[in-house]
């Protein structure tokens, strides 16, 4: 199985892994460029980087985690620079922004113009896409030219903030027509409503005069979806027409990047033996469509 180009779109830092741990995973795994998510800024007391969350219940704008502060925001973009400094053809940083944090705008593009990191993670925390505070951060992001990965779906995490990350709360990206952006894990369990939203920007696409080149929308299909309802997602996201659009990722931590090879081989074996895709569309999923979504392509 040799490809073009493989980019895993989604990995995880912790905040202690050295750049050779990294880079010996992605050669195991056969991956060329990695996509590395900075730490999430909260104080963080657990082991391995585990988060403790906050007693009782969180209600809409609170917080899941404690200490989420400037500094550690700072702090962590800083680490996942130096990452990518050591190793730029393969090391792709994007800081995971809070972004309640009152200077989340000045500190989204000091992450991108000062310290070069190529884009932004989010996880909607008991906020919502379409709360009014996230506009200006949109505008700004939408200004710097890069694009954002959203966890969308169920999350295994922030208490009970998955009704935040339902795919139809991202439908506000619609008025910012130049921010591009990703919903995470083909939103599973609600993969049907992924589509439509890919669908609905399609749409606003076509409203717009505008060609694909300018479409919005990308779906990471980084699992979430449980074996079992992988090649259906998989099968309903190409029938639909979104082939040019789906990046893989795998959710990997970065100091565990080897297993990696366990997910391309998954998602090689399934589309092109159980959907029967061709060796050109394999090639845009695992790494084409990334260029295009980063910008660099
Ligand atoms: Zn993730």
């Amino acid at each position: 199985m040799v490809s073009v180009l493989i980019v895993d779109c989604h990995v995880h830092s912790s905040g202690n892994e050295s750049v050779d741990v990294i880079l010996k995973g992605m050669e195991k795994a056969g991956i060329d460029k990695a996509i590395v998510f900075s730490p999430y800024p909260s104080f963080s007391p657990g082991e391995g980087g585990r988060l403790a969350p906050t007693a009782g219940v969180t209600r809409h704008l609170g917080f899941s985690y404690p200490d989420v502060t400037s500094e550690r925001q700072r702090e962590a973009v800083e680490f996942i620079a130096r990452l990518q400094k050591e190793a730029p053809d393969r090391i792709i940083g994007f800081v995971w922004l809070e972004p309640r944090l009152k200077d989340a705008v000045q500190l989204v593009e000091w992450a991108i113009t000062s310290k070069e990191l190529k884009g932004v993670k989010m996880i909607p925390d008991h906020w919502y896409p379409y709360d009014e505070f996230m506009y200006p951060i949109y505008r700004k992001v939408e200004e710097l030219g890069v694009p954002i990965l959203f966890h969308s779906g169920i999350l295994f995490g922030f208490k009970d903030s998955s009704r935040f990350c339902r795919p139809v709360n991202y439908e506000v990206l619609v008025s910012f027509p130049k921010l591009r952006f990703a919903l995470a894990h083909i939103s599973w369990p609600w993969v049907d409503e992924c589509i439509a939203l890919w669908g609905r920007f399609r749409a606003a696409l076509r409203e717009r005069g505008e060609g694909a080149e300018n479409m919005q929308m990308f779906i990471d299909i980084t699992p979430g979806t449980p074996l079992i309802y992988r090649r259906e997602s998989l099968q309903k996201l190409i029938a639909y027409g979104a082939e040019d659009y789906m990046v893989f990722g795998t959710d990997c931590s970065a100091g565990r990047l080897g297993y990696a090879r366990y997910h391309v081989e998954r998602d090689v074996a399934i589309l092109t033996q159980e959907i029967g895709v061709s060796r050109k569309t394999v090639d845009k999923i695992l790494g084409g469509n990334a260029l295009k979504f980063l910008g660099m392509k």
